[in-house]
């Protein structure tokens, strides 16, 4: 039995009449670079978030580099980010020519450990950077404790996160801003790229909106320099198809992943904690092994699709070799980049793909 990793063209077909609808409203319309499409999505987004604005963007490197600008990150600015991260969180900080400084994960939760933010600290630092790993909520009330105490700014990285709740609340405006992605494979995501900022901070989101559109909020009056970073009509015509979905879609994947906690654990890998208060959406299943690189090849001869996020962590990187990091510097991302291993988790799976997952894991 073949597992792909996740069937993008399954949800395509899920949806298929709705999707097509909302393409062809949108040839049909006239608008091809903003205008109601982008509004509506803009509106029915920040509402499913609980936040007060969404700000449609090109994509999610870009929500995140525009958020900082927004806060007015300067070059030599210090940012905090996790050291366990994709890279565009830190691609982000180092665009705004700032300076990512990493800060460890919790080794149970693999999001930002909160413990050691505090030492990470300079007077060069303006915000932080929680990344809501996986889909699962960071430690938010933790965060916001530091960033009050050192009058931080606290930028949310939840391009893995769409629908997932934080005691109670949904990811989208616990801190000043949250940045989204709609990568194809993304929980909620588009037919190509796209990105958005939610925030209930009005000065921020106006900044945003600014900055998006070549710094400008009046056609050819432009106050600062700013860039074309647009959401697309069309992808959020199609966003806008998927989000009533999306619930139910979150749904789908909490089976599975309480399938694979129950049905794999005793095993001896290491299995997602979820700690209380938060409902995470499962955009990775996630599992360590010392054998990592041994039970991947052995899934994939038997057709399974592993992914591993990620390999080799930003710091290692050829990128950041300007910055000195060597191995060792930070040891937790280093060991998860050895021994992560993700499983095929998605809302079009079908019991005869997750039961093959599952036994053949047990193998
Ligand atoms: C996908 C992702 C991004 C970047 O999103 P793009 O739309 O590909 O630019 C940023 N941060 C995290 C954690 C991601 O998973």
């Amino acid at each position: 039995m073949n597992v792909p990793f996740l069937d993008l063209k399954a949800a395509y077909t899920e949806l298929q009449t709705d999707i097509d609808t909302a393409v062809a409203r949108v040839l049909a319309s006239g608008y091809y670079i903003h205008g109601p499409e982008v509004e509506a999505f803009e509106v029915e987004f920040a509402k499913y978030c609980q936040a007060d604005h969404c700000i449609g963007v090109a994509n999610g490197l870009d929500a995140l580099s525009l958020a900082l600008r927004a806060m007015d990150v300067q070059p030599g600015d210090e940012v905090i980010v996790p050291s366990n991260t994709f890279i565009a969180t830190w691609l982000a900080v180092s665009q705004c020519g700032a300076i990512p400084v990493p800060v460890e994960p919790h080794p149970a939760t693999f999001n930002i450990d909160v413990s050691k933010i505090e030492a990470a600290i300079t007077p060069r630092t303006k915000v932080i950077i929680p990344v809501h790993l996986y889909g699962q909520p960071a430690d938010m009330d933790g965060v916001l404790t530091i960033a009050k105490k050192y009058g931080l700014r606290v930028l949310e990285d939840a391009a893995q996160a769409h629908g997932a709740s934080y005691k109670g609340r949904r990811i989208g405006s616990h801190g000043d801003a949250v940045t989204w992605s709609f990568y194809p494979g993304k929980n909620l995501g588009a037919i190509g790229d796209g990105g958005a900022v939610t925030t209930n901070d009005s000065m921020l989101a106006e900044r945003i909106q600014v900055l998006r559109n070549y710094g400008s909020k009046q056609k050819y009056v432009n106050e600062v320099k700013g860039v074309n970073s647009r959401l697309d009509p069309l992808q959020a015509a199609i966003l806008r198809a998927k989000l009533p979905h999306l619930d139910e879609w979150n749904n789908r994947r909490r089976e599975i992943a309480k399938r694979y906690q129950h049905e794999l654990a005793g095993l001896g890998f290491i299995l997602p904690t979820v700690p209380e208060g938060t409902e995470p959406v499962w955009h990775l299943y996630v599992i360590c092994s010392d054998d990592r690189d041994g039970l991947q090849a052995r899934l994939n001869a038997v057709g399974i699709t592993t992914l591993i996020h990620y390999p080799i962590p930003p710091h290692l990187q050829q990128a950041y070799a300007d910055m000195g990091m060597k191995v060792g510097d930070y040891p937790i991302a280093e060991k998860m980049a050895r021994e992560v291993l993700s499983i095929p988790i998605g809302p079009q799976m079908n019991n005869a793909q997750i039961e093959a997952v599952i036994a053949n894991i047990r193998q």
